[in-house]
């Protein structure tokens, strides 16, 4: 651990805040969405608070890191992010819709985002499948 670095049980902290349930829907759209809930994760250009470090995405394209690997690497990623972003991942769960937006074309569930939608349903939130309009 680094120096000022803060000595916090992520896993534990996550545990305790993520104990609270939430009504969210899940979409996800294509690219040009631009309507309310939207969240970009894409590999280029995505919310930094939701998309996955740089490696990990090039390390999953390469075929470096299977999809369980990922998966538990962005689990993690997320995690941590939930504990540093309160405000935001909050003002997310409050919000009761969430629209997930992605670059990378990946045919059926290779995208990530599906991961995130793993995640988001530990919060109680329901994936509604591709948002319409
Ligand atoms: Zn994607």
């Amino acid at each position: 651990m680094g120096a000022g670095a803060i000595p916090i049980d992520i896993e534990k902290a996550f545990k305790e805040r993520a104990k609270n349930k939430y009504k969210l829907a899940i979409y996800m759209a294509d690219e040009g969405y631009g309507g309310e809930g939207k969240i970009d994760v894409s590999f280029y250009g995505g919310d930094p608070v939701f998309t996955p470090p740089k490696q990990q995405q090039l390390d999953y394209k390469m075929g470096k890191l299977s999809r369980e690997k990922l998966q538990q690497q962005y689990f993690k990623f997320l995690e941590n992010s939930f504990i540093q972003y309160q405000y935001t991942w909050d003002k997310i769960l409050d919000s009761g819709k969430v629209v997930l937006v992605c670059s990378c074309n990946a045919p059926g569930k290779n995208c990530h985002r599906y991961i995130l939608v793993d995640f988001l349903k530990k919060f109680g939130a329901v994936f509604k499948g591709k948002h319409k309009g």
